[in-house]
């Protein structure tokens, strides 16, 4: 066998770090392998701002340097010219004039154009997920002077993608841990009526920043099998996935990021905190769903009581010796900091079956620069 077909270089019991006979692979083989490498990423539409979206772990972290990483074009791209063809076969840069027909029946949308939004990121279209950082909360922080509505633009992309995802502050933010006023102001009422058109979500009700060397972040193998998916979003029930990044983070990230230190605490802490809080979480907002849903509704004739769609006031915990719940604007109409919804009556019962399914996520990422010495 001439010396430049060997199998291999290793020495035995050692993984072998080249592998010289791939060019004489079957081409189909070698393609079904490019296209083993291309990544299935998160794809922001939109640059986060850390002040805004950072939910309850803060963070130092600059945050575009990861979405730089995550808007490039995948790493096969690089590497010949039968690997670059593969990946130009799945994606291309992002062009909004590539969605489909903005007009007709209840698909109508507009470019949505705000200073944020990230320029022609790489799209994949069938098995990318689609990303909105944005909510309310950015108008204010931006001052934008926005076009169109985010929410339809997401759902046109995530239409030619594998899906959309969003932030909890898009519906209300997570880490306030009581039900408060100010919480459902959140969920707007143009949310609520564009929403519905898409049945599924991510939601990321916190994000989490990786400060570990790229290398180290790449040879991990939880940022995409070469590293370039710098976004991942993780199921919180997923104990083995959060350890793992919590490894990586322990054994080479900076541990002067004492929020992150705080999140996996809680998040990998044997009294499931964060499970409870999920929980409760996803309770708040089937109710804030079924009081925005009620309040448009409530005065119409024929339509269920008060007292038939909410069921009597809960005792307050300790209530003897508690403080009395700060008053509730009488625009609430009830005060459903104190009533749950009733689940037995087919109204009730109708709103929450239509709701989208929202799964919440955390969202990891990677980040190589030392944002935190800055
Ligand atoms: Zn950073």
């Amino acid at each position: 066998m001439p010396s430049s077909t060997r199998a291999t270089t290793a020495t035995p019991g050692t993984p072998a770090r080249e592998f010289p006979l791939f060019g004489a692979l079957p081409t189909e083989i070698r393609l079904a392998i490019w296209r083993q490498c291309l990544p299935n990423r998160i794809v922001e539409l939109d640059i986060p701002e850390a002040n805004i979206c950072n939910g309850p772990v803060r963070t130092l972290c600059k945050l575009f340097f990861t979405t730089r990483q995550n808007r490039a074009p995948p790493a096969i791209t690089r590497v010949c010219r039968e690997a670059r063809a593969v990946a130009l076969e799945h994606g291309c840069e992002f062009d909004s004039s590539s969605l489909s027909s903005r007009s007709g029946g209840d698909q109508d949308w507009e470019d949505f154009e705000a200073p944020n939004l990230v320029v022609g990121p790489w799209f994949q279209p069938g098995r990318d997920i689609a990303h909105l950082h944005w909510s309310d909360f950015y108008d204010g922080y931006f001052y934008m002077d926005q076009t169109g509505d985010p929410v339809p633009f997401l759902q046109a992309v995530a239409a030619k993608g594998a899906g959309a995802s969003i932030m909890a502050e898009l519906l209300y933010r997570f880490d306030d841990d009581e039900f408060s006023e100010h919480l459902a102001a959140c969920l707007s009422t143009d949310t609520l009526e564009f929403l519905p058109r898409c049945r599924d979500y991510l939601v990321t009700i916190t994000m989490v920043n990786i400060h570990v060397p790229y290398d180290n972040g790449l040879r991990s193998g939880l940022f995409g099998l070469l590293g370039d998916e710098p976004i991942q979003l993780v199921d919180p029930s997923d104990s083995a996935a959060i350890t793992a990044f919590h490894n990586l983070w322990a054994e080479h990230g900076c541990q002067g990021d004492v929020d992150v230190a705080g999140f996996f605490d809680v998040a990998l802490g044997s009294d499931k905190t964060l499970t409870r809080r999920i929980q409760q979480w996803c309770k708040h907002l089937e109710k804030l769903w079924v009081w925005h849903e009620w309040i448009e509704l409530k005065d119409d004739e024929g339509f269920p009581t008060d007292d038939e769609i909410w069921l009597p006031p809960m005792a307050q915990e300790g209530s003897g010796n508690a403080a009395p719940l700060p008053e509730l604007s009488s625009l609430w109409k009830v005060d459903i900091r104190i009533r749950d919804h009733n689940m037995g009556n087919w109204w009730v019962a109708k709103v929450v079956a239509n709701m989208p399914t929202f799964r919440p996520r955390i969202m990891f990422r990677l980040c190589g620069k030392q944002c935190y010495e800055e």
